[in-house]
């Protein structure tokens, strides 16, 4: 079953979601995405590579919302049996001085070419496991502070060790964001010099041999938002791993901070957006960390419509998307209208179908689609009631949102209860729906189907972003403030539009700014230059598109960080 995958050296990416099919549910959103796109890009490229994540048998969760706007969360379980194949193997780890038991899955991940990439779904669901232990790896972020590092143990050590049971041979660990990071305490305890070899003072562990086997992207502009564990409960949970000193230089004095671990055991290590590179680069003084901004994959991505347009007009572009950059000059303005009435038809439909509410096909539709939670500011096109009414009463539009909140984000949830309040308070002046439950098929369809896409973010906290380089494939401009990649993609009236300035903390006249944009700029554009408003279509395609895509991004890792 191995054998396709094992004759040759690989590469293997970790990542504690992946988002690999609609009917999976081992993802929760923009990182899982991400996941899944740089292996449907391998596998495209035929890239060597292995991916390990975790089974998360109960997904993260379903959310229903109810009449409030009050989220519930129901679990969002599957059958791995479906999909994947068990693996033969099995390894122990020593959690909590109990013997836990991981074994895997092996999904096979199909391009839509030739390709076929290994991924590795981590599992504690074992009989010969503790009742307690089995559900490890059952929820996605599930569970408490304990639970996580569990979770990150069976990533780290468990995916390191299967790898190596299951017989892959690994010439370099990509860290996709820092859950994974005990994989490179492994590899220290694993290339450590032998006791006796040793002169008195001597380190037994070769770092340099470790760093050159790993990579590291990091993903959280912040630091709160970093993974932190107290060493209380890394010795309550891990042992004693590895030594005291050596864990403590190498992840912090006060608490294990994964992303540090990262940080110090990794070779290369990259932002993923320039602005975030910049900001982290300023978080973690001493380190070099490159930029590689993110991308989509084009496949994925495209609509039907327009992939059925680029293929008659660009063809190969699925493969080179960098031939999009011809779309500004090859695409009729009929065309790509046409291909837009088609995606904005659809999404109508599956609105209706889902939350009983008829969308206009001639009104422009704005769409935000995201995690719900505070530094999005899902709220703030609502800053301001009246003025939003007052441009409604002039430009008729549209608009549609969605997202989940973390279980244990409060804050997130009352956004999503003051999203329904003020749909209820503009009833008579704009439509607008959100839409509970979404996933990878319900953004496909709204980046595609809506007229421009919004994401209003509190600078710098957006490392990157990606639902808007999904819109760009479908020739949908953003309206965006100015943080992670729409700093690099922005032309202002060229492939969208930005909302306040680029400085990175300054947020003070964002709503302003984006009520000038709108009433100003983006409505009367699309109301009155219908010509002048395709253009922006084609430019998002042609200067957004064609850069912004995971094949690009792909080739950047495999030509900076794997091949050293
Ligand atoms: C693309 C995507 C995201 C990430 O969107 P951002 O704009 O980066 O916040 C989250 N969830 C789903 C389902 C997605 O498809």
């Amino acid at each position: 079953m191995l054998d396709e995958f094992i004759h040759e050296p690989r590469i293997a990416y970790f990542s504690m979601e992946i988002a690999l099919h609609n009917d999976m549910p081992t993802y929760s959103g923009g990182l899982g995405v991400l996941a899944g796109d740089t292996l449907r890009s391998a596998a495209d490229m035929e890239l060597p590579m292995v991916a390990v994540t975790l089974v998360s048998r109960s997904g993260y969760f379903q959310q229903q919302v109810d009449d409030s706007g009050h989220q519930l969360e129901n679990p969002d379980g599957w059958n791995p049996a479906q999909w994947a194949t068990p693996l033969t193997a099995k390894i122990a780890l020593t959690i909590e001085h109990r013997t836990v038991w991981v074994g895997g899955w092996l999904y096979i991940l199909k391009g839509h070419m030739n390709g076929r990439q290994p991924i590795i779904l981590l599992d504690t669901d074992f009989a010969e496991n503790q009742e307690e232990d089995r559900q490890i790896t059952n929820q996605l972020y599930g569970g408490d502070d304990a639970n996580r590092l569990k979770q990150e143990m069976v990533l780290g050590l468990g995916g390191i060790r299967l790898l190596q049971a299951s017989g892959f041979e690994i010439r370099q660990y990509h860290m996709n964001e820092g859950h994974s990071a005990l994989l490179a305490l492994e590899l220290l305890q694993r290339y450590a010099y032998p006791q006796e070899n040793l002169r008195p003072g001597e380190s037994k562990y070769d770092l340099p041999r470790v760093r050159e086997l790993c990579c590291f992207t990091t993903h959280t502009p912040v630091e709160a938002g970093h993974d932190r564990f107290s060493y209380d409960l890394v010795y309550q949970i891990m042992g004693e791993f590895i030594e005291t000193n050596t864990l403590k230089q190498l992840a912090g004095e006060e608490s294990l901070n994964m992303t540090r671990l990262a940080l110090n055991l990794s070779e290369f290590v990259n932002g993923v957006a320039k602005r975030h590179a910049q900001i982290s680069r300023t978080m973690f003084p001493g380190y070099h960390v490159r930029a590689i901004t993110n991308g989509v994959h084009p496949f994925t991505w495209s609509c039907k419509s327009f992939r059925q347009l680029f293929d008659n007009q660009l063809p190969g572009w699925c493969h080179e998307p960098e031939l999009l950059m011809r779309a500004d000059c090859c695409l009729s303005n009929q065309e790509v209208w046409q291909a837009h009435q088609q995606a904005k038809q659809d999404l109508i439909e599956d609105i209706e179908n889902l939350v009983s509410v008829r969308l206009d096909a001639e009104l422009p539709c704005f769409g935000f689609a995201r995690r719900m939670t505070a530094y999005k500011r899902p709220d703030l096109l609502f800053s301001d009631l009246n003025r939003l009414k007052k441009i409604a009463s002039r430009f008729p539009f549209q608009v549609v949102l969605a997202g989940k909140a973390h279980p244990r984000d409060e804050g997130g949830k009352r956004l999503i209860e003051s999203i329904y309040q003020h749909i209820e308070e503009l009833a008579d002046t704009v439509t607008i729906v959100f839409l509970p439950g979404y996933d990878m098929e319900m953004a496909k369809k709204l980046v595609a189907g809506v007229d421009v896409w919004l994401n209003t973010p509190l600078r710098p906290m957006e490392a990157s972003g990606t639902s808007g380089m999904k819109a760009a494939f479908n020739g949908v401009p953003n309206l965006s403030v100015l943080d992670g990649w729409w700093i690099e993609g922005c032309i202002e009236g060229v492939t969208g539009w930005a909302i306040g300035n680029s400085d990175a903390t300054d947020n003070s006249n964002d709503a302003a700014s984006l009520y000038e944009k709108l009433e100003n700029k983006v409505l009367p554009l699309y109301y009155h230059e219908r010509d002048a408003w395709i253009a922006v279509m084609k430019g998002a395609i042609a200067k957004n598109a064609s850069v912004f895509n995971s094949h690009r991004m792909m080739r950047r890792y495999a030509t900076e960080a794997y091949i050293r």
